[in-house]
């Protein structure tokens, strides 16, 4: 089987998704190989060298400078087929998951979003995708030919591997496109993304007030963390939307997921129950929270988060 990674890039820089998908191609033990597609994408070879990207194609076009969905999945689709691939990987990540399905209609391929494992069984592919908010873990077998699958961002180990790649500059002509998109506005620059970032601490409706959101953005900081929040928090005008966690905020696999003052709904457990840790923070003993969490602390949390941050701090 012959896979397509498609690299995930944002102002110059490939996104972390990207290097973990190649590992993962190099753990199926499939021949495969990288596509980017953009304007301004030539710097982007070193990086992707790092991870062990050995053969790279580049659909370079000046129209491409700014995200077009059609425009996109029409060379992604047209690379699908120079290269006879038969598994195409992308990122769970917003341009992955509005991707994935303009291919498989493009391609007439099965999709398989948000997938947690990915594996060989002999000689077809087997992938586990958790459905109905993290309650059940379903295994999926692709009957197509082309197979497109969306992966959960931090579920896969990104290897450092340096290579040197073959590369590849192809034409990247397609017909005028339906939408394009013409701004993207990011949160606070320099803030870490909760999808990408190792460690995530998230604040819930227990911090009482915007005011003491300095208790998880210094516990974040001492970890170098990334800051997220429960639904009420983000509700309630707290928090902006970017750092929601759960069902309809983002979905993190970090290796270190810290709840202070979040109960734990079902929401916000489909959003962080794959991280690899989760420590919980709760007054309550009953809370929800609890029945995923690895360590607790049922504990007031404006008596332990201070002795936490200053414990770090030594
Ligand atoms: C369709 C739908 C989608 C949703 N999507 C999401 C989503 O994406 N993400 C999400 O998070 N929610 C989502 N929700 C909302 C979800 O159901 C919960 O309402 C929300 O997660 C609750 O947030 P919370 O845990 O911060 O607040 P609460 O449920 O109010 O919990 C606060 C917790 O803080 C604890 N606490 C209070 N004071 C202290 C203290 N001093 N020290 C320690 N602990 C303390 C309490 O014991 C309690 O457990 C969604 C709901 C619906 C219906």
């Amino acid at each position: 089987m012959k896979i397509l990674v498609i690299a995930e890039h944002r102002e110059g820089r490939i996104r972390k998704i990207t290097y973990e998908n190649i590992s993962l191609a190099r753990q199926l033990g499939q021949p495969f190989e990288v596509v980017v597609v953009g304007g301004n994408i030539a710097n982007l070879e070193e990086d992707l060298q790092k991870y062990g990207a050995e053969k790279i194609k580049f659909y370079q076009n000046e129209s491409f400078d700014k995200y077009s969905p059609d425009g996109y999945a029409e060379i992604i689709a047209q690379a699908v087929k120079e290269h006879q691939a038969d598994i195409v990987l992308m990122g769970a990540t917003a341009t992955g998951k509005d991707l994935a399905p303009r291919l498989g209609s493009i391609l007439n391929a099965a999709v398989a979003n948000d997938c947690t494992t990915v594996e060989m069984d002999g000689d077809q592919l087997k992938v586990v995708r958790p459905m109905y908010a993290g309650k059940v873990l379903a295994t999926v077998r692709l009957q197509s030919d082309v197979k497109v699958l969306t992966i959960r961002p931090n579920v896969y180990q990104a290897e450092h591997n340096p290579v040197t790649a073959e590369m590849e500059k192809l034409p990247a002509e397609t017909g005028e496109f339906k939408t394009v998109v013409q701004e993207i506005v990011s949160g606070a620059k320099g803030k870490l993304d909760v999808t990408e970032a190792d460690i995530v601490v998230s604040g819930g409706r227990g911090l009482k007030s915007p005011d003491n959101w300095h208790l998880i953005e210094n516990l974040a900081q001492v970890l170098g963390a990334a800051n997220g929040a429960s639904r009420a928090a983000v509700d309630a005008g707290w928090r902006p939307h970017d750092e929601q966690v759960g069902q309809t905020g983002k979905t993190v696999s970090p290796s270190l997921y810290i709840a202070v003052g979040i109960s734990g709904a079902i929401q916000h457990l489909a959003g962080m129950s794959s991280s690899k840790y989760i420590v919980a923070i709760n007054k309550d003993p009953e809370a929800p929270i609890f029945k995923v969490a690895d360590y607790g602390i049922v504990a007031d949390l404006f008596e332990v988060v201070p002795k936490m941050i200053e414990e770090l701090k030594q």
